[in-house]
């Protein structure tokens, strides 16, 4: 993972590098205002005008006024680049404010008659540029006090034809508003091929890392808006667009050439403002990631020190505030190496996207560091850190994504194991539910024999006296309602105390089962066991005589079924007496006078002589 990682860094390096201008491989210098290009070679090489240029301090003075006053004498010599403030001129520094023309004679210029170009970086103030007598160019006003100048911050490429091998660049410069007068860069000079060239690079250089910003900002902040639980997405996008904003005015400072009205005074506001910002937003990144290892004062401070430095910025001139700024880069490095402290804490819990934030962070504060010391200790407006901010978003976009795509991994798991519980459980649930099913059935065919053994006799099988009871009822009633005629039949068993003394109790009860079953199998009516050695049958919707020859056949029935008893009186087998009583029920009739009056015909028919049946 890690030499990945390095590896990403050395490509983005050499992209980076592809994207830098060639520079002069031999050094030329100005002497006492002379510059000789006669080993320049032209074709390839673009060098800087720097060294020691003539200065006529607090004098602007134009081309022709040396044309007329040849043996001017200059003030003295300044080095290019540089800023005249605290400038040693002849024993004694130069004040802050001020103006001056400078000048140098290039000599023994290889190409005469082919076009020259000129890249001329920005200055904080006003400039005037002549090659020879030729006015070039005008950046601002340039002036001897503050209200007949006027600053902007423009970088410019132009071009020109020197009419000799020799020519001669007068500059005036005048600076009234910002804290340094003079120039932090060299202008450079080379054919109008590579001058071109170099600002082409430039240009792409400086649009790609704009479209990176703009883009990780939009990005970032389209998540952290529509996932409000890791707001360090949207801080971090903003963090990328205050950054892209801030490029705006840096290198080529496209912010003037978009808006070229715009004072001086406000577009540097504004550039301060923006790197102002940057140090609260990516400490509210850093805290919003790594909680736990950024102490509140830390955050605390790293919001009030930039709002203080922008108040100030936004009350006070600009020659005011920007001497501020070297305090405000210690600021920076101090909030940066304790960033570092504290992600190195955070790398001890084993996090492993903390080592893409190392990277990024030590690219951002290596960069910055080369910038402050840059600009307080060689007083060079140097801009690396965009450089360290690109590796430091690239960086940082892969350690969001990894974040985010290992919450969608461990959402996609869960999904799955949900999907796959959901469809165990339904299973069970249907098994559960057949194993019910087959519970209920069970049941409910219990419930039903145990219905039926209820409502049957015990030793015969056959209906039971409650059986008898609730049949009798209802067909008493039917028989009622349809003006019908009803019979019961009570049948006993002759001498059956003494076929049990005979026999014994269980060929008793083989008897009453016998005798049960023939009853049941004559198929009249419904037969149930009453009670004892007694059965009784019920016979609905036929008259007496037929009655009568049910009972009949129910004597007949039972003796020829030969069950031998040697104690009966009667005849040598089982033989039974019936009683016969029938009515077609009316209001005055009572079922129970019925059932009274088939008790009564028994008994009658065991008086003359038992089996037989008697009315
Ligand atoms: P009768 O001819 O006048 O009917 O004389 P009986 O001996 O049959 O009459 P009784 O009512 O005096 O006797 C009925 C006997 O039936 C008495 C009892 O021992 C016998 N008994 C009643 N229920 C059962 C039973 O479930 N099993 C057996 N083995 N005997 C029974
Ligand atoms: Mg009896
Ligand atoms: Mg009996």
């Amino acid at each position: 993972m890690r030499s990945k990682i390095f590896g990403l860094l050395i490509v983005i390096m050499f992209i980076l590098q592809a994207c830098a201008p060639q520079k002069s491989e031999t050094t030329f210098n100005a002497t006492n205002g002379v510059m000789n290009l006669a080993e320049w070679n032209s074709d390839t090489e673009v060098i800087s005008l720097s060294g020691q240029w003539e200065m006529y301090w607090e004098q602007l003075i134009e081309p022709e006024d040396f044309t007329l006053h040849v043996d001017r004498p200059a003030s003295g010599t300044f080095t290019f680049p540089g800023f005249w403030d605290n400038y040693d001129f002849n024993g004694t520094s130069l004040p802050k404010k001020g103006y001056a023309t400078f000048r140098l004679h290039i000599s023994s210029v290889p190409l005469s008659d082919s076009v020259l170009g000129l890249n001329i970086p920005h200055i904080d103030s006003s400039y005037k540029l002549w090659i020879d007598n030729q006015l070039i160019t005008t950046v601002g006003k340039v002036g001897t006090n503050a209200k007949t100048s006027a600053a902007k911050r423009y970088p410019r490429v132009v071009f020109f034809t020197p009419k000799h091998e020799s020519f001669t660049i007068t500059l005036q410069i005048s600076n009234h508003e910002h804290l340094r007068g003079g120039m932090w860069k060299p202008i450079e000079i080379g054919t109008a091929e590579s001058i071109h060239k170099q600002y082409i690079h430039q240009i792409i250089l400086q649009s790609l890392l704009l479209g990176i910003l703009i883009l990780a900002g939009i990005y970032h902040i389209g998540l952290g808006v529509f996932r409000k639980s890791e707001a360090s997405l949207l801080y971090f996008g903003v963090f990328c667009l205050v950054a892209a904003f801030r490029n705006l005015m840096v290198g080529d400072i496209f912010f003037t050439k978009f808006f070229p009205d715009v004072s001086w005074e406000f577009e540097k506001k504004l550039n301060y403002i923006s790197l102002y910002l940057h140090v609260p937003l990516l400490a509210m990144v850093l805290y919003r990631l790594y909680s736990n290892d950024f102490p509140k004062w830390f955050i605390k401070l790293s919001i009030i020190v930039p709002i203080s430095f922008s108040v100030i910025t936004i009350f006070t001139k600009a020659i005011t505030y920007t001497a501020y700024l070297k305090y405000f880069q210690v600021f920076i490095i101090f909030c940066s190496i304790f960033a570092l402290y504290g992600i190195l804490k955070s790398l001890k819990r084993r996090l492993v996207e903390t080592k893409f934030l190392i990277v990024g962070i030590v690219s951002l504060l290596m960069t910055v560091i080369v910038d402050v010391f840059n600009y307080i200790i060689r007083l060079l407006n140097t801009n690396l850190y965009l450089i360290g901010l690109t590796v430091f978003i690239i960086c940082f976009s892969f350690l969001l994504s990894r974040k985010l795509s290992s919450s969608l991994e461990l959402s996609e798991a869960l999904a799955n194991d949900l999907v796959k519980l959901n469809n165990d459980l339904e299973l069970k649930v249907e098994q559960r539910t057949e194993q019910y099913q087959l519970a209920n059935e069970k049941l409910e065919q219990l419930n039903k024999q145990l219905e039926q053994m209820a409502l049957l006799d015990g030793l015969t099988n056959i209906p039971n006296r409650r059986s008898f009871e609730n049949y009798y009822e209802q067909a008493y009633n039917e028989c009622l309602t349809h003006q019908k005629p009803i019979t019961v039949l009570l049948c006993d068993i002759d001498f059956f105390k003494n076929y049990n003394d005979r026999y014994g109790h269980q060929e008793g009860d083989t008897c009453l089962k016998r005798v049960a079953e023939a009853l049941r199998s004559m198929e009249v009516g419904f037969v149930a066991r009453y009670g004892g050695e007694e059965f009784v049958s019920v016979l609905t919707n036929i008259n007496q005589q037929s009655a009568e020859d049910t009972a009949h056949e129910m004597n007949v029935l039972i003796e020829q079924m030969h069950i031998p008893h040697e104690k009966s009186s009667t005849s040598e087998y089982v033989t039974i007496s019936i009683g016969v009583a029938t009515v077609i029920p009316t209001e005055n009739t009572d079922r129970n006078e019925l059932l009274k009056q088939a008790d009564e015909a028994l008994y009658k028919a065991k008086r003359l002589g038992k089996n037989r049946y008697s009315l």
